[in-house]
């Protein structure tokens, strides 16, 4: 299994880091005219099975406006970020701040794309099979090496220099090498990186939120335009509150709001939105929908009376249903009229109006936890990035060794920034690993 004398870069999984590290390693020997082998391991039937499943099939690859501050452990991902579009200033010799390097990349390969809303990009084949045609392609061009059904167990650092990696697989085998890069996704064994570097159990998050029962049976598979705010215990605000939520809070604190559109389930609450919340939220927290986004909170109130007495003309009687009839489906409408306390039926007064503003402001879930974890689309935790140099993915007490993608404790929300920061990292270690092949380290 590879054990020549050749130079060796061993990638440990084919998915999107896993992919862009081979290719990227394999193009600097090239250019560097260096002769070494460089071999993906994937634990899979084929490599690249985790992109075809991205985006619904469509693969949101990336970002038109990727910034460091929508990722965990910012400073680190900034960092990385920083590098790569110093390599490539480098690289051109003029600095092009214009163009992302990630996107260069997948220029090159070949890819078009197009910018859909929030800046997501997507192939222009609209198929995610497109991305990884390209990667392999340029693979396979670059003689990168794939090994299938190969699951990576453990990894042994060199233990005295001039010794190489001994990378031990579920079959027995062993493969010898220069330098790993291991990208085995959010599930990374925690095995294939020495003993000592500081780990975190991943879970799964940017998914589902579990609920309260029962109010959201009763609204099963239906969507609604909102905002939503999270509100804990415990965590760090990541963006400022806004609305009628402080009072419905009941002595929580702030934690994160989105926009968009949330879908109800019986067992609690889906949709972007919520996915992106889930990075934040943990049992207990408390989710406020704001069902009338296009009303600020501090003019509800003011709306719901000119409301109440434009539909009472003529000495109309006008009852809550009224009131929300046209500007909310009937299941939310009952919904929200039992969670202010009125009948359906009964007229609406005046003083019922507050309760009435809160229930359509600041709609009350309790968060039970995470949904469905197959439909979390990453990890939240793994190896702790500290451990790791921004500018090359090399553990800082294992020379040779990298970690990228999802194996990091690196996560963002919707929106291509979790297979951004996959291509970045993956990149990064290529080039790294690829100069550490070249100095025969
Ligand atoms: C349903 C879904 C949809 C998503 N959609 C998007 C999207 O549209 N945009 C976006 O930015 N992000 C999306 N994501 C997140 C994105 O897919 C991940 O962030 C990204 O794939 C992480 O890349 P990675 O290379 O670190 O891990 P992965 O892509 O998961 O690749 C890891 C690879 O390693 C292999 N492997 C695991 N263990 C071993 C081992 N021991 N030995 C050898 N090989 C091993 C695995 O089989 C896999 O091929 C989605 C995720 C899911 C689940």
């Amino acid at each position: 299994m590879g054990n020549d004398a050749k130079k060796t870069i061993a990638v440990l999984g084919g998915g999107a880091a896993g992919l862009a590290a081979a290719i990227a390693a394999a193009e600097a020997l090239r250019a560097a005219g260096v002769s070494a082998r460089v071999v993906v391991y994937e634990a899979d039937e084929r490599v690249g099975r985790s992109i075809l499943a991205t985006g619904n099939g469509r693969c949101n690859f990336s970002n038109a406006h990727v910034e460091a501050d929508v990722y965990r452990n910012t400073a680190f991902v900034g960092d990385a970020l920083a590098e790569l579009r110093c390599q490539a200033c480098a690289a051109d010799g003029v600095c092009q701040l214009a163009d992302d390097p990630v996107h260069a990349f997948f220029a090159d390969l070949g890819l078009l794309w197009r910018e859909e809303s929030e800046g997501r990009l997507y192939p222009l084949a609209n198929k995610a099979s497109s991305v990884l045609d390209v990667l392999r392609a340029v693979a396979r061009e670059r003689s990168v090496i794939e090994e299938c059904a190969c699951a990576a167990v453990r990894v042994d650092a060199p233990s005295k220099p001039g010794e190489r990696f001994h990378v031990r697989f579920a079959d027995g085998r062993v493969a010898h090498a220069d330098a790993v890069v291991v990208a085995a996704g959010g599930r990374a064994a925690r095995e294939l990186v020495p003993a000592g570097t500081p780990y975190s159990e991943p879970r799964p998050v940017l998914g589902p939120l579990c609920t309260d029962t029962a109010v959201v049976k009763q609204l099963n598979n239906i969507r609604v335009r909102c905002a939503v705010e999270l509100w804990g215990k415990s965590g760090e605000a990541v963006a400022d509150a806004a609305g009628f939520a402080e009072h419905a809070a009941g002595g929580r604190s702030f934690k994160a709001r989105e926009e968009g559109e949330v879908l109800f389930r019986d067992y609690g609450v889906s949709g972007i939105a919520v996915f992106n919340l889930s990075r934040f939220a943990e049992p207990g927290d408390l989710l406020l929908i704001d069902l009338l986004p296009a009303v600020p909170a501090a003019e509800c109130e003011g709306f719901l009376h000119t409301r109440r007495k434009r539909l009472g003309v003529a000495g109309r009687t006008v009852t809550g249903d009224d009131l929300l009839r046209g500007m909310l489906l009937p299941a939310v409408a009952q919904a929200v009229l039992k969670e202010a306390g009125l009948r359906e039926s009964a007229p609406l007064t005046k003083a019922n109006v507050p309760e009435l503003a809160r229930a359509l402001k600041a709609f009350p879930l309790v968060v039970r936890g995470m949904g469905d974890a197959r439909q979390c689309q990453v990890s939240r935790g793994g190896f702790a990035v500290e451990a790791f140099d921004a500018c090359t993915m090399e553990a800082q007490g294992v020379p040779g060794l990298h970690v990228v993608g999802e194996a990091l404790d690196v996560d963002a929300p919707c929106g291509g920034y979790n297979l951004h920061w996959a291509w970045a990292s993956g990149i990064l270690a290529g080039r790294h690993a690829a100069r550490i092949a070249e100095a025969g380290r």
